[in-house]
């Protein structure tokens, strides 16, 4: 089983989503902090980038936040951190919120989190790490993204298989355990 002391969750800055992806997000934070797990995150305060982080924190977890400075006003930089790292460019965040986790969840989320994903999914590929990735498929939301991987593998533009690169958990428990290789990949 795979020992954990951080995770960086991936999700959306926007707000004016579905409740069901708010609660993943809230019960992901509390349970990343009570398991002792540090939520490494985009270190804004909008959407369910948020919630995820002030629910880590309500319930005593330590949580880190990487920002560039030019998007601090835009995703309203959180100022109850338990530590804020200001960088200078999104690719920046991108490759510190990767050296400083140890696996990885995709909440529900945008562009942005479609970015981060295929970042951390082809440096995987790439072999430039291996640690565990999880898709929170949340009431069916990345359902069209895991049909799209699986059409992109049966077409031969994945070799050996996209499955070895991450997992694809529902919810708050599945997540927990595909990060810790307790489920199937
Ligand atoms: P979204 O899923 O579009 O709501 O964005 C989620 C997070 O991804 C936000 O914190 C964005 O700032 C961030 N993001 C968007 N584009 C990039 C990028 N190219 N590199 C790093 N982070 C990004």
């Amino acid at each position: 089983m795979v020992s954990l002391s951080s995770v960086c969750v991936y999700c959306g800055s926007s707000g004016l989503v579905n409740d069901v992806y708010k609660d993943a997000a809230r019960q992901l934070g509390t349970r990343l902090a009570e398991a002792g797990i540090r939520l490494v995150y985009g270190g804004g305060r909008v959407g369910l980038m948020g919630l995820v982080a002030d629910a880590a924190l309500a319930a005593g977890g330590h949580v880190i936040g990487i920002i560039p400075d030019h998007i601090r006003a835009l995703e309203v930089g959180h100022n109850a951190l338990s530590e804020l790292l200001v960088v200078d460019s999104m690719h920046e965040r991108k490759r510190l919120m990767i050296e400083h986790s140890d696996g990885f969840v995709v909440l529900p989320g945008g562009f942005g989190t479609l970015d981060e994903t295929f970042e951390v999914v082809t440096w995987k590929q790439l072999r430039l790490h291996d640690k565990p990735i999880v898709i929170a498929d949340i009431a069916g939301y990345w359902a069209p993204l895991v049909t799209l991987f699986e059409h992109i593998t049966a077409e031969g533009f994945v070799s050996g298989g996209h499955r070895r690169l991450f997992r694809v958990a529902s919810d708050t428990d599945g997540i927990l355990d595909a990060l810790h290789g307790r489920a199937p990949l």
